[in-house]
């Protein structure tokens, strides 16, 4: 939760047992000691620093497309965005089911969110309910690839195509998916990763947008950097770059993400088999054709057996995650946004009552996976 220490949902005692819901990858203390040495000498603080290249470069190796870092998550969201050149008071097809982030980025761009549903199946934003949605006011569309669950990539971008709408996808919560062998991140227009320290790769805060069209590069070069080409402002923009000092903490973490992730993995798979013939309860599952994801693990419970399965949790001192409300619900600021035919809310809601995400990181382990299985079955079972 945001501004507590990770995992910290407001339990007073802890345990030394505690299972929390998410723990930050840290890098190794001397690593990222090393790594800042030459910044010392340098004095080097910003502007696009060797270690900011660096950085730059690896994620573009891995990734496969062009990479540019970016201060945070939601800068790399509203840059997205801008890179469109999209009129201002222009409407942006979204989903209800994400953070914050993904509406507030909208917002800040001076356009419109316009809500529409999601796939019942797998609570990303639906291609139909998008169609129904367009209006000659429509210039966008920011689908997320919501709890790790990969969006339908191929019929969105059909959509944005035969109408002329610029596609952004919100990658913040899917940073690793793959479908036919390539990065769910080289898909629309741009996609936009979060380096919170919540996310598995992180530079405590930062992000990074991928393009699959490197052309566009230059022009996301300057909106970063105050719209600046040769020392005039040539263009809008913004300050939106990464430090030294986080891209280092990026480059000392890079090497442990794959033990992390191999980690989360088998974990994946000890939850899988305890889950398994449990009646009333499945497991999220990942679009056929994608990969999983190693940021969440999300069940799916009647709603009336949510609260009752958190508590079995918490009693035992394990803090799962439910999903954030409805970005347009009740008493929320979008709460009178133009909310696409009746259901929006109702299906993105109905569905966020039933999804519980369990804790997945590496510390967990074989007993820790069997002390979740045992309280959710406690209840379920
Ligand atoms: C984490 C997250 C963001 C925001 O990223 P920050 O780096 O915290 O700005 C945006 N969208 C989604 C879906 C996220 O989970």
């Amino acid at each position: 939760m945001r501004g507590q220490p990770e995992g910290d949902q407001g339990l007073m005692s802890e345990r030394p047992d505690r299972i929390v819901f998410g723990r930050p990858l840290m890098p190794q203390q001397h690593d990222l000691e090393r790594l800042l040495d030459p910044v010392f000498h340098s004095a080097q603080l910003t502007n696009g620093g060797a270690l900011h290249d660096r950085l730059e470069a690896a994620l573009c190796h891995q990734i496969g497309g062009h990479v540019s870092l970016v201060s945070s998550g939601t800068m790399a969201l509203m840059l997205a965005l801008r890179l469109g050149g999209l009129a201002r008071g222009g409407e942006v097809i979204t989903t209800p089911l994400s953070f914050a982030a993904s509406v507030q980025a909208i917002d800040w761009c001076g356009l419109v969110p316009v809500f529409a549903d999601v796939e019942p199946a797998f609570a990303t934003l639906c291609p139909q309910a998008v169609e129904r949605a367009i209006t000659p006011r429509s210039v966008a569309i920011l689908a997320v690839h919501f709890q790790g669950i990969a969006c339908d990539i191929a019929a969105l971008e059909d959509i944005a195509r035969r109408h002329g709408l610029w596609l952004v996808f919100d990658a913040a919560q899917a940073p690793d998916i793959e479908t036919s062998g390539r990065n769910i991140c080289l898909s629309g227009d741009a996609s936009a990763l979060s380096l919170h320290g919540t996310k598995l790769l992180s530079t405590a805060e930062g992000g990074a947008i991928v393009l699959r069209d490197a052309g566009l590069a230059p022009a996301l070069a300057r909106l970063r950097n105050f719209g600046l080409e040769d020392g005039r402002m040539t263009g809008p923009g913004i300050n939106a770059k990464m430090s030294e000092l986080h891209a280092a903490f990026g480059l000392a973490v890079l090497p442990r993400v794959a033990e992390e992730t191999a980690a989360r993995r088998q974990l994946r798979r000890w939850y899988d088999a305890g889950f398994a013939g449990m009646p009333g309860v499945s497991v999220l599952p990942p679009r056929p054709g994608t990969s999983e994801s190693h940021l969440y693990y999300t069940l799916v419970m009647p709603a009336e057996q949510r609260a009752a399965t958190i508590a079995s949790l918490h009693a035992d001192d394990i803090l799962p995650r439910t999903p954030f409300p409805l970005l347009c619900g009740p008493g929320t600021m979008y709460e009178g946004a133009i909310v696409h035919s009746s259901c929006a809310r109702a299906v993105a809601g109905g569905l966020a009552g039933q999804y519980l995400s369990l804790p997945l990181h590496g510390a967990i382990g074989r007993a820790g996976a069997d002390r979740v299985v045992q309280a959710v079955r406690r209840v379920l079972g």
